[in-house]
C-alpha cells in the first residue's frame, strides 16, 4: 500500500510505499530536503483476517473511507456543466452537440471507475491509498471524528 505518513500533529512526514504482508516496524520516509525520517508502525491488531488495514499503523487511530478522483475530475465536472445548459437550451438535436454530450457522458463513467477507495486516519491524517479496503469503514463522519480527536488529546495528556 501506498501510505502518506503524517506525525501525530498531523505534520507531514512524506510518501511510503509499505508491504502489509511484511509488517515492517520501521519504515524510512524518504524526504526531499532531508535525511529520511524513521518511523515506527504498531502492527498489532491492524490488520483483520482478510488482510484489511483495521486502524492507522502509524497512530492507531481509527479510519474513514475515502475517494481519490483522477486529475481530470474539475475538468469533467465542467463539461458535464456545460453540456446539461447547452441540453436545457435545446441544442441537443445538432447531431455534433449530441455526439459531445455522449463523449463527455463516457468521460464521466471513467472517472467514476477509475476512482479508488482509500483510508484516512481520523487522528493523524495519514491516507493509505493501494490496498483493499473492508466494507465496515466508514465514511467521514463528524461524530466520529469528535470522538476520534477528545480520545488523541486525552491519551496525549496521559502520557506527559
Ligand atoms: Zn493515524
Amino acid at each position: 500500500m501506498l501510505v502518506d505518513l503524517r506525525d501525530s500533529a498531523k505534520r507531514r512526514v512524506g510518501r511510503v510505499e509499505i508491504d502489509a504482508s511484511q509488517r515492517p516496524p520501521l519504515v524510512r520516509v524518504p524526504r526531499p530536503d532531508a535525511p529520511a525520517a524513521e518511523v515506527f508502525l504498531q502492527w498489532d491488531q491492524a490488520l483483520d483476517d482478510a488482510g484489511c488495514l483495521r486502524h492507522c499503523v502509524a497512530c492507531g487511530g481509527r479510519l474513514y473511507r475515502s475517494r481519490t478522483l483522477p486529475q481530470v475530475t474539475p475538468i469533467v465536472v465542467v463539461l458535464a456543466a456545460a453540456g446539461a445548459v447547452i441540453a436545457a437550451l435545446g441544442f441537443a438535436a445538432n447531431p455534433w452537440v449530441y455526439a459531445a454530450l455522449v463523449a463527455v457522458l463516457v468521460l464521466d463513467i471513467l472517472v467514476l471507475a477509475l476512482a479508488r477507495a482509500r483510508l484516512v486516519c481520523y487522528r493523524c491524517g495519514s491516507r493509505f491509498d493501494r490496498l483493499p479496503v473492508a466494507r465496515y469503514h466508514r465514511r467521514w463522519d463528524s461524530r466520529d471524528a469528535a470522538t476520534e480527536t477528545a480520545a488523541a488529546h486525552s491519551s496525549e495528556s496521559a502520557s506527559v
